[in-house]
């Protein structure tokens, strides 16, 4: 991608409440199937993800089911889409179900089965098993990769304009300040400094919210109003966290 547009994108993430990081992520699994039900139902090659996975992860088969249904009004392409997979996953439970030759056996193997002990079988069913990740998930993957090394970048060098922006931002969820720090090195280090020192600042205030809330509750403090950064506390805690909508890869 290029850095212009990475740059473009993370000060319109910035403007949002809650993790940059989180919201371009999922910026880009919702284009993603957006763009599959509008144009790629039938494309071999998105087909190709979706059979190899065996369907999408729990969090990516819903959202595609339901924006289908909602915004387009017809759950067609999920019908279709979901009809191949039927049809795949029954050959390979058969071919499991004929493994384990619980298929229309036989009955002299049945006898046969008394007389001489067959050799036990695991029940693992090495048919069932996805060839690859959710392809949405991979498209995240990338999406957050490139965008958390474009802030570490960003932050690192010339661009003091993005380090106010940021810094006027909520700033990154755990899961992600994390990831980029893992996945910093020396020519970034400006950056994740950065990056620390400006979480260090959030977290103390959000620690004092946090304990202002709890005080406040306790009977003896009960006539002191709460503000609204202090009854907002733990919403911003389990944004931070948890990451926004819970989903970061490590
Ligand atoms: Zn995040
Ligand atoms: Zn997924």
């Amino acid at each position: 991608m290029a850095r212009d547009l990475v740059s473009v994108q993370l000060r319109a993430a910035l403007k949002q409440p809650g993790c940059p990081i989180c919201h371009l992520r999922s910026a880009s699994e919702l284009r993603y199937i957006h763009s599959l039900l509008w144009e790629s139902v039938n494309d071999p090659l998105t087909r190709g993800y979706f059979i190899g996975s065996l369907g999408y992860c729990r969090e990516h088969t819903w959202q595609m089911g339901l924006l289908e249904n909602d915004r387009f009004g017809s759950p067609l392409g999920n019908s279709i889409m979901y009809e191949h997979l039927c049809r795949v996953v029954r050959q390979q439970l058969g071919a499991y179900a004929h493994r384990m030759g619980w298929a229309r056996r036989p009955w002299w193997r049945r006898w046969l089965h008394l007389i001489w002990p067959w050799p036990v079988q695991r029940l693992a069913a090495r048919e069932l098993r996805p060839k690859a990740r959710c392809r949405v998930c991979q498209i995240g993957d990338r999406a957050e990769q490139t965008h958390l090394r474009g802030l570490l970048q960003a932050v690192s060098g010339s661009d003091s304009e993005l380090r106010e922006w940021y810094a006027a931002s909520d700033g990154l969820c755990l899961p992600h300040l994390r990831q980029g720090l893992n996945a910093a090195d020396r020519n970034v280090e400006d950056g994740a400094r950065f990056l620390v020192e400006t979480a260090l600042r959030q977290l103390g205030s959000l620690q004092h919210e946090l304990s202002e809330f709890e005080r406040k509750n306790a009977w003896d403090n009960r006539h002191e109003a709460k503000t609204e950064a202090e009854n907002t506390a733990w919403l911003r805690a389990l944004a931070f966290f948890g990451g926004m909508n819970g989903k970061v890869s490590e």
